[in-house]
């Protein structure tokens, strides 16, 4: 095995990267010899105005260390082409892609308008789905690829006034799953995170004592190593925060089984035995390898006894 993680003369598009974690992204994989397309619309917090600045600065910062980076200031759900093209024009190619960008319409879902909602989609959403579009040509046709889908714990989990980012945070993690196993042959790795860091994201959010400890600094070491050669993970999540790094699986209670031959199959049945299908004593880890199998094997979780009854 590698003692290193190599992401020398490698391409990579980093959405989102004018600020926040995309920023630190972009200067890391800069410092280990990558080539960085630094993609940011310099926009508000929700996505109004733009301005080159955001994404220059790092350019020319990352340029000053020595390193090798071009700007893009296309908005991702209008121009993903543009983004695209930057990595073509410059360095040739693209070899991983970061799905970072993102913006916050948060309101309480009264409250919610049809605009808030649709507007958070199209940039987490359907920005990602575009420019990975766009993206995986190159990478099937290279047999190459790295992904990353930006999840949040909005999303496994939900939170207060967040409906429509957590419906898209979800959302990513089913598409990187699905991808990572369209990608599998082609030696393409989708892998996807949810995090927690200080950025103007949360500064208003959350308290000053847990935002000291959430440097966005703290999300890169795994960002760099899942777009890595050398890593062998693909279709997995990973939640990371203030130092700690995981892995999320979902969770299958052990159930109740009512067979059909000697059961009633009625609500009532459900009610007087809800609590076995939440009793977790026994539970698995389920997967989907193919033919919906392991998901959908429901006798390989009976006795015995039971089986072809
Ligand atoms: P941020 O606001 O600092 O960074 C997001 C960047 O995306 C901004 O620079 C913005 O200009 C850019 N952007 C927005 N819309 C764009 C578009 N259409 N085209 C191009 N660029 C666009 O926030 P951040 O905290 O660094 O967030 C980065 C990612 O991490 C986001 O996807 C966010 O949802 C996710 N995330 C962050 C946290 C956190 O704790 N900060 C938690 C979970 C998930």
């Amino acid at each position: 095995m590698s003692e290193q993680v190599s992401l020398k003369g490698k391409v990579v598009i980093i959405t989102g990267a004018g600020g926040g974690l995309g920023k630190v992204y972009a200067h890391q994989f800069a410092s280990r010899g990558a080539k960085v397309v630094v993609n940011d619309l310099g926009g508000s917090l929700t996505g109004s105005g733009n301005s080159n600045r955001a994404a220059d600065v790092v350019v020319e910062e990352i340029k000053k260390s020595g390193g090798t980076a071009a700007a893009n200031y296309d908005n991702l759900v209008t121009n993903p082409e543009g983004i695209l093209q930057t990595a073509l024009d410059n360095f040739g190619t693209v070899d991983i892609l970061i799905n970072n960008a993102g913006i916050l319409k948060d309101s309480s879902f009264k409250n919610m308008t049809e605009k808030q909602f649709t507007d958070v989609l199209d940039v987490h959403l359907n920005g990602a789905f575009k420019l990975t579009k766009l993206c995986w040509e190159v990478f099937k046709a290279k047999k190459y690829g790295r992904i990353i889908m930006t999840a949040s714990p909005a999303g496994l989990y939900g939170n207060f006034g967040q409906a429509n980012y957590s419906c898209a945070k979800l959302a990513l993690v089913g598409f990187g799953e699905t991808l990572a196993k369209e990608g599998y042959n082609s030696n393409i790795k989708v892998n996807i995170i949810s995090l927690l860091a200080k950025s103007r994201m949360t500064e208003t959010v959350l308290p000053p004592d847990v935002l000291k400890k959430l440097s966005p600094e703290k999300i890169a070491p795994l960002v760099l190593y899942l777009t890595s050669e050398e890593c062998p993970s693909t279709g997995s999540i990973y939640e990371v925060a203030a130092g700690l790094f995981a892995q999320i699986k979902w969770q299958r209670s052990s159930g109740l089984y009512l067979n059909p031959s000697s059961d009633t199959l009625t609500p009532e049945a459900i009610l007087h035995k809800f609590s076995k299908i939440s009793d977790f004593k026994d539970s698995d880890y389920p997967i989907m390898l193919k033919d919906y199998n392991n998901v959908w094997d429901v006798t390989s979780k009976l006795g015995k006894n039971d089986q072809g009854k």
